[in-house]
């Protein structure tokens, strides 16, 4: 599977284009309504045919592109079954599989950042969405968040992936692109070096955390495939 790493710098978000070179059949996780120039020229330049725009949950701070990418390539928008979008065309749940040519996407249901996180698997790597970050995870102090689940989401599905699996987050604040699971699973300071659930929690209840800027307009414009926003 090629895969193609893009970034919007105002909200520090990854969004990832994937595609089976024989085929040409894309799907891009996790689009920026502000970047889909740039990404509607480049699945253009590259002779693709977007089947998918995935999300790997509904995000609190940038505005999803997938309504847009429907109108312009006739993809389907993919959430997991407990975001609550109308919009949707295909509701997720852990286990499901979608293929883009001879290429697989297994779906890993993630919750703990939000009850709708997804990470999405292929071969040699994996999409964390905000579950898994690198040196770190996401929030879990709104939207559904929750510690306790995230600790088991990490531990007991992502880090039983080969140490050798390349991570790909949703965001880096920090000039990271990607990582491993072994290197996560080594020195993640939340969660690395076999951290207890215990310990966890309470570095997670002890961050103090201003609100995403946009919180108000992303989760109700997303819940509207980024189509109808306030
Ligand atoms: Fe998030």
């Amino acid at each position: 599977m090629n895969i193609e790493q893009l970034f919007d710098p105002t909200t520090s978000t990854y969004s990832y284009l994937l595609w089976d070179e024989k085929t040409k059949q894309a799907a891009l996780i996790d689009s920026v309504k502000e970047q889909i120039v740039r990404d509607d020229t480049l699945i253009k330049q590259l002779g693709l045919q977007l089947k998918y725009a995935l999300e790997t949950h509904i995000h609190a701070d940038h505005i999803t592109g997938s309504g847009l990418l429907r109108k312009a390539f006739n993809c389907q928008v993919a959430v997991h079954k407990n975001s609550d979008v109308e919009c949707a065309d295909i509701l997720l749940c852990d286990g499901d599989t979608l293929k883009l040519g001879e290429e697989t996407i297994n779906i890993i249901y993630t919750p703990g950042h939000t009850n709708t996180d997804i990470s999405y698997q292929i071969k040699g790597a994996v999409f964390s969405g905000d579950a898994l970050l690198i040196n770190g995870c996401g929030r879990t102090d709104f939207q559904s968040g929750d510690a306790k689940t995230l600790y088991y989401s990490i531990t007991q599905k992502l880090f039983t992936l080969d140490d050798e699996t390349r991570v790909y987050p949703g965001h880096d604040y920090h000039g990271f692109t990607s990582t491993t699971i072994g290197r996560e699973k080594n020195f993640n300071p939340r969660l690395g070096n076999n951290r207890s659930e215990e310990e966890f929690v309470a570095i997670m209840n002890a961050l103090i955390l201003d609100p995403p800027a946009r919180i108000d307009v992303a989760v109700p414009g997303n819940q509207q495939c980024g189509l109808k926003v306030v």
